[in-house]
């Protein structure tokens, strides 16, 4: 699975670095967040996948294999 932040569309609410700090952070001084890691780990998916439905703009673009 691969996972990015679409910035154009990233509204800066901060959910997605609460729900999976592993994947994703936000970029200092600003209101965009990005993903960590472009290659999502097996155990990180599900994690992924809830950050994903759970963002207000759906930003967050996931790939599967
Ligand atoms: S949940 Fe969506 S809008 Fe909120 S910071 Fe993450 S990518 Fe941006």
């Amino acid at each position: 699975m691969k996972v990015s932040v679409d910035q154009n569309l990233c509204i800066g609410c901060e959910t997605c670095p609460v729900i999976c700090p592993e994947i994703f952070a936000m970029y200092p001084n600003s209101n965009f967040a990005y993903a960590l890691i472009e290659e999502v780990p097996a155990e990180l998916e599900d994690c992924a996948r809830e950050a994903c439905r759970t963002c207000p703009v759906e930003a967050i673009i996931i790939e599967e294999d």
